[in-house]
Order: C-alpha cells, then structure tokens, then sequence
C-alpha cells in the first residue's frame, strides 16, 4: 500500500465510513460505540473528516475508527475501508516496480476464461439462488468462476469497454464475509460496468445507473438496460466524459432522447453518490427504495418474491 492510496482510504467521508460500520449518524453526531452511550456524544467534524467523543475521548480519522470498532490493526483496517468502497489498493495487485509506469492489463491472459464460462456450484447458488438472476443476464455479462490454491470459489466478472473489448477483471469472493471480498488482477480497468449496453440504446429509451455489478444484474434482471458505477469518488475523466456525452445524445424524431434513472441506496453514501452524479447528468431522475430494501438488489428479491 503506498502513501497516496492511504491518502484515499483516510479522505473517504468519516460520516459514510461511520455508517458503513452501523453507526446511525444524524446531525454530525451518534452514539460513541467506545462507551456505553446513552446520547450521541461521538461527533464528527466533516471538515477535518475526524471524530471525537466528548465522553470518553475517542478520537481520530477514517481508519481509526475503522481499527477501534471492528478491533483489527492498521492493515485489516485499510484492507475493510477499500472493499467497502471498492477501492484497489496496490497490496491485492501484483508488485510493480515502477510505480509511474503501472504493468498494463493484460486482456489475453484471461479473454479465454469468458469465451466458455464456467460456474462452480458455488457460483449458480449465489447468482441463482440467492440473487435470482436471470440466466441470460448472467450470459450477457460473461460471469464465470474460478477456484484459487486455497479453494475459496471466486466469481469472475469481465468488465468490457463499449466496443466490446476486456478492459478489467474484478473477482468476487463467494464465501459470505470473508476478505478480501474483491481481488483485482494487474492493471485492471473496473470503471463504469456494463458498457456494450450502450450501444443498444435507442432514443427514448431508459438508461438505469446503479452502484456495483451486483445491482446492475438485478437491473437488467428486471428488464432495464443498466450500467454500474463503482463509486462516485472513482469516476475518471473519461467517464465523466463519456456520462455527459450521453446526456447529450442525439434525440429520435419524435423529440425523444434517452433519459437517465436511479434507485440510490438507502444510505448517506448512496444519496452522495447521486447528488455526485446528478452533476454529471443533469436529468438523472431519484427513483425511492422502499424503506425495507436498503439497494436494488433486495428491491429485486421483494418483487421477485411477489
Ligand atoms: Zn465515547
């Protein structure tokens, strides 16, 4: 992990990480986990992204609290502050010497993996079982799995560029809650999720944005053409660049052109990313999960279950 990465992990808004974590945060404070707290005295100071309870004395940054509330070490901290926000830090990618000139991805090494996808037992249970995905989402996107030297089942999820070629790979631990949960290889490009989808667009038509891969399978799922943001923090010029371009798409004749929607996760993170992405595209339309459902995939499961 290099310095600018902990630069990232430590600039994560303290308040998001404090409800990451199940802190409830409400007009900067909650209840200090630190002590056996009756009113909310821990309270953060979003300009100096810290927190500090006035009971007790707690106090520090994003990894702090991370390290003093889930009792793990520095490391492990950096390590649940990255998966949780989907941030790839150098240690899960293979060394590179030179730190400029980071290894490019390399596509061929693992084109062949999505020409004949495979899914493990472990896969087809959490695709269909538990997510009760459509089989030809599963085909369109080219999941696949894989068993690493220790046996952990991962699945593999190919991330395309708009024509089409693989530009990242990120794989998924399939095992609930073990870390890291998201390995990326080498040089891995895992932007905007979902980009051949865009050229299936036609005026008039509905474009979907969610938050991760695993909501945007529920989107499409549901019938919705969707894309996937990671994170709004993450988003590199160049797809900003490609979101405004499609905000400003040519309309059809009938005046029509496409028009852009979103179900934010029922969280502050979720709501700051929308308001983020708001910027970009001007008409993204805020679409209300209900209050049981905190993202689109348990909304998915709801109607599914319907
Ligand atoms: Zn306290």
């Amino acid at each position: 992990m290099d310095k600018f990465e902990i630069e990232k992990l430590r600039d994560l808004p303290i308040e998001g990480v404090a409800e990451r974590l199940g802190l409830r945060v409400a007009r900067h404070k909650s209840l200090c986990p630190f002590h056996a707290d009756t009113h909310p005295s821990l309270s953060y100071r979003v300009s100096k992204n810290t927190f500090r309870c006035f009971v007790c004395g707690a106090s520090g940054g994003t990894i702090d609290l991370v390290m003093r509330h889930l009792h793990v070490d520095f490391k492990e901290a950096c390590r649940w502050l990255a998966d949780e926000h989907n941030i790839i830090i150098d240690e899960w990618k293979p060394q590179t010497s030179d730190i400029s000139h980071p290894a490019a991805f390399d596509a061929s090494r693992y084109e062949r993996f999505f020409e004949r996808p495979w899914l493990n037992d472990e896969a087809r249970q959490f695709l269909f079982d538990e997510r009760r995905l459509d089989e030809r989402v599963v085909r369109w996107c080219h999941l696949t799995s894989w068993k690493d030297r220790q046996g952990v089942p991962w699945l593999q999820i190919p991330y395309y560029n708009q024509e089409g070629q693989l530009v990242g790979v990120q794989n998924r631990n399939l095992i609930k809650g073990a870390l890291p949960r998201f390995r990326f290889p080498q040089g891995s490009q895992c932007g905007i999720y979902n980009l051949p989808v865009l050229n299936r667009l036609k005026p008039g038509d509905a474009l979907w944005i969610t938050e991760g891969s695993s909501d945007c399978w529920a989107m499409l799922s549901a019938g919705h053409k969707a894309i996937a943001i990671p994170s709004a923090t993450l988003l590199t010029r160049k797809d900003v660049e490609l979101l405004n371009g499609l905000s400003t798409s040519p309309k059809g004749e009938d005046g029509r052109g496409l028009s852009f929607h979103m179900f934010p996760d029922r969280d502050a993170p979720g709501e700051r990313l929308f308001l983020q992405l708001q910027k970009v595209l001007p008409s993204l339309v805020h679409h209300q999960l209900p209050p049981d459902c905190k993202d689109f995939s348990e909304y998915y499961l709801k109607l599914k279950a319907e």
